[in-house]
């Protein structure tokens, strides 16, 4: 059924409402479309068809959506609101995200053709959670005073930043928002996010039922379009007061290079190529079972997949095996049906970017174990096979830069001192994987990798209060309390004298 701007698509038994043409969300209203140059279509990964059309916000409308963000925040609606009231907001905001789980997944796998299962199971209770969390975070926080001077109090207050620019990519479109969101309106600023051109639909529902749950309009604005038009644009915003970004390394360095025209400060959550090294005492079923979660999520589109996989050599054969056996088990579908563990690849450029890998890793001498090519059996729909290639030298293309798609490789190694050079040498240091009985050998990894997070035993698993970042070229700054209140706010200083004291006359005779 179609009326006005909308559609309503009946999607497993859940009505879906749908604009046709989408302009963005800008201080309460959703954005006039009539007259905005359409940038380009969403395009359902599985069907190939159009979802819905993205009108391009452009520099007039990243404006709109600053000035009223900026506009709320000098009014100080929100900034100055009372902190328990503002934690119940959040929190009515996690529960409305809850309630609308099954809407959200279904908003999201259209456009992302992420497994829906996968999505309510882990991606949308974790998108909740991130708003009850930083609720939590907020009522935990506590200024500072000092008092060495002991007629003086120095006091430590902290203040909302101001505006934020939120911008998020296409891989994990509400669990990435929602963090980027909940982070920054938790301190009291407000937002302007841009989400990915290719997955605007569940992130602009997220931000309606934010207002619905209490958020004042203009506090989360929301503007579309390519990131080279509309996301320069607000980058490049003179109003902006903070940015943060995740993403690409090389979109990473162009908005870098834009924020330093207003030395507006960034965060950076950026790309990986990360080693999941398995030793020769690892219980070799949890090793296979984690490899393939860190590396498969997502349809293997994951920030952390563990896509170096290294091997001790006096297990490697029968680890290589079983692995390669699961991997050409990985049952790849439709999205929609909740059996599917791998769908199709967002969009067709990049389908074809994960291919040109497959046949980069045929030109670099490596032997394909698994997959190598376009998933068979689909007559529509960006469907690639996981593919599993070996490889004998980390120099290797496919060993230094981030595929991002269900691309591994396997390389063997016999010193753990090897593993460990192995899995430092790349320009990227998000997280790193270890499978091990030995507590010496965790606790190795641990010391010597360069790498933001390790993983021991375990794949994925996250506690929001500690930091989560990378080093070199995954990141700048880390999301975490602690962090984010670092990025968020201003500190400030005022230092009062408790009684009288004595200052110096100058200027006297
Ligand atoms: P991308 O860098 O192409 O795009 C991300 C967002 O930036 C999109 O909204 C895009 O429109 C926008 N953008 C692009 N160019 C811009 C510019 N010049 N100015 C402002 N905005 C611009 O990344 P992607 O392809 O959407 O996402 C994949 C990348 O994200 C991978 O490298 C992945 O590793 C990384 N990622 C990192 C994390 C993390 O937490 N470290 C999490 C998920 C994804």
């Amino acid at each position: 059924m179609t009326s006005d701007n909308r559609r309503t698509v009946e999607v497993h038994g859940v009505d879906l409402d749908i604009p046709l043409t989408t302009g963005g969300h800008v201080g309460g209203r959703a954005e006039v479309v009539d007259g905005r140059p359409v940038a380009l279509p969403a395009i359902n990964p599985a069907t190939e068809e159009p979802v819905t059309a993205l009108a391009e916000s452009g520099q007039e409308g990243v404006d709109a959506a600053v000035a009223a963000a900026r506009a709320v925040f000098e009014r100080g609606d929100w900034a100055r609101k009372a902190v328990r009231e503002r934690q119940g907001i959040l929190r009515e905001a996690a529960r409305l995200v809850h309630e609308h789980r099954q809407e959200l997944a279904l908003l999201e796998s259209l456009c992302a053709g992420l497994p829906v299962a996968h999505l309510q199971r882990r991606q949308i209770p974790r998108a909740a959670f991130n708003f009850e969390f930083f609720a939590e975070v907020i009522g935990q926080m506590a200024g500072e005073t000092f008092e060495q001077e002991q007629n003086f109090l120095t006091t430590v207050t902290r203040e909302p930043a101001g505006v934020a620019a939120l911008v998020a990519p296409w891989n994990a479109p509400l669990a990435l928002a929602s963090m980027q969101i909940a982070s920054c309106i938790a301190f009291g600023n407000s937002c302007v996010c841009k989400p990915s051109e290719y997955t605007p639909l569940s992130v602009l529902r997220l931000v309606q039922l934010l207002e619905q749950a209490g958020v004042p309009a203009g506090v989360v604005n929301l503007v579309n379009g390519l990131g080279g038009v509309t996301g320069r644009a607000l980058v490049s915003h003179s109003d902006i007061d903070r940015i943060a970004f995740t993403g690409g390394t090389e979109t990473a360095r162009q908005i870098m290079a834009d924020a330093a025209a207003q030395l507006t400060p960034v965060h950076f959550e950026l790309g990986g190529k990360s080693a999941n090294i398995v030793f020769a005492d690892a219980d070799l079923e949890r090793a296979v079972d984690g490899s393939l979660v860190n590396m498969f999520s997502n349809n293997g589109q994951i920030c952390i997949a563990g896509s170096r996989v290294l091997v001790q050599r006096a297990i490697a054969d029968e680890f290589t095996e079983r692995f390669v056996a699961r991997v050409r088990h990985l049952r790849v579908g439709d999205p929609l049906d909740p059996a599917t563990e791998v769908g199709p690849l967002a969009y067709a450029a990049h389908r074809d970017r994960v291919l040109g890998y497959m046949q980069l890793a045929r030109e670099e001498g490596a032997e394909i174990l698994a997959g190598g090519g376009p998933a068979p059996g689909f007559d529509r729909g960006y469907y690639v096979s996981p593919t599993l290639a070996r490889v004998d030298s980390n120099a290797l293309r496919i060993c230094q830069e981030e595929v991002f798609g269900p691309f591994a490789t396997v390389q063997v190694f016999d010193e753990p001192e090897e593993a460990i050079a192995i899995a430092n040498d790349s320009d990227f240091g998000l997280v790193a994987y270890g499978w091990t009985s030995s507590l010496a050998l965790a606790m190795q990894l641990q010391s010597e990798i360069r790498a933001g997070t390790i993983w021991v035993n375990t794949p994925l698993l996250r506690d929001l209060r500690a930091p989560f970042g990378g080093f070199k070229q995954s990141g700048i700054g880390r999301d975490g309390p602690r962090q984010c209140a670092d990025f968020y706010t201003e500190e400030k200083a005022t230092i009062v004298p408790r009684g009288d004291f004595d200052i110096v006359k100058m200027g006297m005779d």
